[in-house]
């Protein structure tokens, strides 16, 4: 079992997550600042994977992977889940050859003759 969050309030009113004495939260900001601004830490380090690790009450917005920095661009390079088009099976390359003597397509299950013979 992991030990709960501890959950610290600072002078300023900045509030702070540890667990295990880091500063860690995986279910939002491990630093609110009483500014507003807030910070993703885990295992001490400045690290999100679902938006910016840094949002400044300002609007400004930076990107750190395990306490690297990254361009948003590198950043959803790292964390998006490249959706690719589906491959269409091709149909028009014929792959095998019908007992007539036509090019056929073979698509394991049954072959289809270019020339439509059964
Ligand atoms: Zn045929």
């Amino acid at each position: 079992m992991e030990n709960y969050n501890k959950v610290e309030k600072d002078e300023d009113g900045n509030k702070l997550y540890f667990l295990n004495g880091e500063l860690h939260r995986t279910d939002g900001p491990a630093i609110e600042y009483a500014n507003g601004t807030k910070t993703w830490w885990t295992n001490d380090k400045l690290h999100r994977t679902d938006g910016p690790a840094i949002e400044c009450a300002n609007g400004n917005k930076l990107y750190f992977l395990n306490g690297a920095e990254f361009t948003e661009e590198e950043f959803l390079e790292q964390t998006q889940v490249v959706i690719r088009p589906k491959v269409q099976e091709d149909f028009s390359r014929w792959n095998s050859k019908c007992h007539c003597g036509a090019p056929a397509y073979d698509s394991g299950f049954s072959v289809e003759c270019s020339k439509g013979c059964k």
